[in-house]
């Protein structure tokens, strides 16, 4: 039997690396090379709480849900794809039977296998197995990191689609992270007018300003006196206090989405929504987005390696999962299964 290196989270603070064998790919199944892995804030979120919600980590998991890697073996019936393609993973493989399935809502599907979402092993190992579907071959300009961070992109990709981003539109993102600046780009991306991007952290507003976007440093001075007015509004934060203060710079008949995950409650200024009729929505995930974030990243108009801030190996996994958290310059790391 062969073996691989696996990074496994067994509770809080508690990340050991073990020898487990490698997956043997299912008929419809790919089994992917890892080459690199993006460090989410859920992961660090398991990581220091051993629970996401009403997702509690009960049995050792592996970690990581953003990755690319090179295809090693394909299973009888699969069609494709072949042995030695590069390719970025899609990390949740829905039911593809019930009602939320067939509308083509897959990201609402209550029976996904996601990636390290407990029960559900992620990609902080070797070699992980995919039915094809969710494997997409990749151009060989499109790096590794940014092949992995096609995850991230699809969410923003996700939050422009739920909140029908169009050239009318003035855009604003709450929240600098790697969520936020691929959201922004993916406004700019979708022909939005104008995208000004708020954050608090003074080197994430410098990273925002070098990718082209207006930036307002918050902590310095509030969205109301910036002037700021927005049609959309992508809330990438989680922040009560950033989300309040963006939904009052929201023009009348302003669409809102709610991406980023923070607290579990929040105030809304009510008075703000309900007189200017804004639009509320949720975004959850993603549903059909890789072929659109690979085009974004293939053609230039998105740069997701600029967020990469470190890479580690299977070995530091730990280091990569702290790694924001400790150092306010750090933005997305990426673990690199090959090179520990
Ligand atoms: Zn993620
Ligand atoms: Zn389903």
């Amino acid at each position: 039997m062969e073996t691989m290196k696996v990074s496994v989270l067994r509770g809080q603070h508690d990340v050991v690396t073990e020898e487990r064998a490698v997956p043997v790919p299912a008929q419809d199944e790919v089994l992917v090379q890892v080459a690199s892995v993006g460090v989410c804030g859920s992961d660090m979120h398991y990581y220091e709480h051993g629970r996401i919600g009403p997702h509690v980590v009960k049995a050792p998991l592996v970690l990581g849900h953003e990755a690319s890697g090179v295809v090693a073996q394909v299973g009888s019936e699969v069609t494709s794809l072949t042995v030695g393609q590069r390719v970025s993973v899609e990390p949740g493989v829905p039911c593809r039977a019930c009602a939320q399935c067939l509308r083509g809502r897959y990201n609402l599907c209550p029976d996904v296998k996601f990636f390290a979402t407990p029960p559900y092993d992620g990609a902080f190992c070797e070699f992980v197995a995919m039915p094809e579907a969710f494997v997409y071959a990749v151009p060989d300009h499109v790096s590794d990191d940014a092949a992995g961070l096609l995850e991230p992109l699809s969410v923003g990709v996700w939050a422009n689609r739920r909140s029908q981003v169009s050239p009318d539109d003035a855009v604003l993102v709450s929240g600098a992270g790697p969520i936020g600046l691929a959201s922004a780009m993916a406004a700019r991306a979708y022909g939005a007018r104008s995208v000004v991007v708020a954050d608090v952290n003074p080197h994430r507003i410098e990273l925002s300003r070098q990718l082209g976007f207006e930036a307002v440093d918050v902590s310095q001075r509030p969205l109301g006196e910036a002037g700021v007015s927005a049609d959309v509004l992508l809330e990438c934060s989680g922040n009560a206090r950033a989300t309040w203060d963006a939904i009052l710079a929201v023009a009348p008949a302003g669409r809102v989405a709610l991406v980023g995950m923070g607290q579990d409650e929040v105030g809304l200024p009510l008075p703000h929504i309900q007189d200017h009729e804004l639009t509320l929505t949720g975004a959850f995930r993603y549903a059909n987005t890789w072929p659109t974030a690979i085009d974004l990243v293939a053609s230039g108009r998105v740069d997701l390696d600029a967020l990469v801030t470190g890479h580690f190996g299977l070995e530091q996994v730990e280091d990569a999962l702290t790694a924001p958290s400790s150092d306010p310059r750090a933005v997305k790391s990426m673990v690199r299964p090959g090179r520990s």
